[in-house]
């Protein structure tokens, strides 16, 4: 079986990939270390568990296992925490990084699959972001995703392996066997925060900000199923192994939504209301970021049919009202 290395695969997105890869016919490796991802959620091939700051044990992994290709999710990947701690962003990011590219091209292995963010782009007054819109991060975490994506490009044109960049909008859902989803402790994202508050698993949600100019004050932001977002990952790996070129790629549904629409399609979807309340704004968040890009579509068929907000919140529900990971 073709192994290919998945760098944080026992987190969030890096389990519902091993899923998908191991539903392609490839054997998922896992890379990770544990300090936001689960050991239950590495059910689909063999673990490694290491930290990918540790450039021996890294090194050590892609020898042994010499995957056919990498897919590179592990990361620090919250904007609020990147703006309290640069520092630590930079330094595991993009350290992490280095050390993994380094392992990669000592080793010959010929394609790389980076998750990068549309927090990359920064603040484009409400335009639809494509592709080719200016990158100006205006927080840590974009930073260091842009950083990434430069270096991922120098070390590909130096020593001639391939690469997908995938720039991913807010990914959300969990895979409908509700064997895996998405478990942060603690939680800030917006949809698991305001499932918690409609189901009295927390007193409130805390709206960041009402000030920002959308149509009702609160961020916009596209949302798209995990699980569509895992698939454009196999048909990335497949396109490069097919010899096409390196590329890059948004991943969004290419609908908006409020921070205050999705509260109330939770509310919906619950049957409760969502008890909320207002806070400031949140230091490194941008008004709006939707993708305006069909090229995902174009280039590797990629549609994605699971990321109406009704579904992902469903999906999310019912793992969420599942017991979760204990190890
Ligand atoms: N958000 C919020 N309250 C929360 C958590 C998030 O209002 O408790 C907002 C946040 O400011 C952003 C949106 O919800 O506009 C999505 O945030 P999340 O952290 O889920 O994802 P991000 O956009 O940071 O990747």
């Amino acid at each position: 079986m073709t192994k290919v290395l998945v760098t944080g695969g026992a987190g969030y997105i890096g389990s519902h990939a091993c899923k998908a890869l191991a539903g392609a016919g490839y054997q998922p490796v896992t890379f990770d270390n544990l300090s936001t991802g689960w050991r239950d959620a590495v059910q689909f091939g063999p673990f490694e568990q290491g930290d990918l700051c540790d450039a021996d044990r890294i090194s050590e992994v892609v020898e042994k296992h010499k995957p056919a290709a990498i897919m590179h999710f592990a990361s620090l990947a919250e904007v609020g925490e990147s703006m309290q701690d640069p520092a630590r962003y930079w330094r595991t990011n993009v350290n992490g990084s280095l050390n993994l590219l380094q392992a990669a091209v000592d080793n010959g292995v010929p394609n790389f699959i980076f998750s990068s963010t549309c927090a990359t782009y920064g603040d484009h007054d409400g335009v639809l972001l494509d592709e080719n819109t200016p990158q100006r991060p205006i927080n840590a975490y974009g930073a260091s995703k842009l950083a990434i994506e430069q270096m991922v490009q120098n070390f590909a044109e130096r020593f001639g392996f391939a690469y997908t960049i995938f720039r991913y909008f807010n990914v959300a859902g969990a895979d409908e066997s509700g064997r895996i989803g998405e478990f942060h402790n603690p939680e800030t994202h917006l949809i698991p925060l305001a499932i918690q508050a409609a189901t009295g698993k927390r007193p409130t949600l805390t709206i960041f900000g009402r000030d920002y100019p959308t149509p009702d004050g609160t961020c916009v932001r596209d949302y798209v199923h995990v699980n569509d977002l895992v698939d454009a990952h196999v048909a990335g790996l497949e396109y490069l192994e097919g010899g096409q070129p390196s590329a890059i790629f948004n991943l969004g549904s290419g609908d908006g939504f409020s921070v205050q629409q999705v509260v109330d399609v939770v509310a919906n979807v619950t049957g409760n209301n969502t008890p909320a309340k207002e806070g400031p704004r949140r230091p490194g968040d941008c008004a709006k970021l939707v993708s305006g890009s069909t090229r995902a579509h174009q280039v590797l068929g990629w549609t994605p049919t699971r990321s109406t907000m009704e579904q992902m919140v469903r999906d999310a529900m019912r793992w969420h009202a599942g017991k979760g990971y204990s190890a």
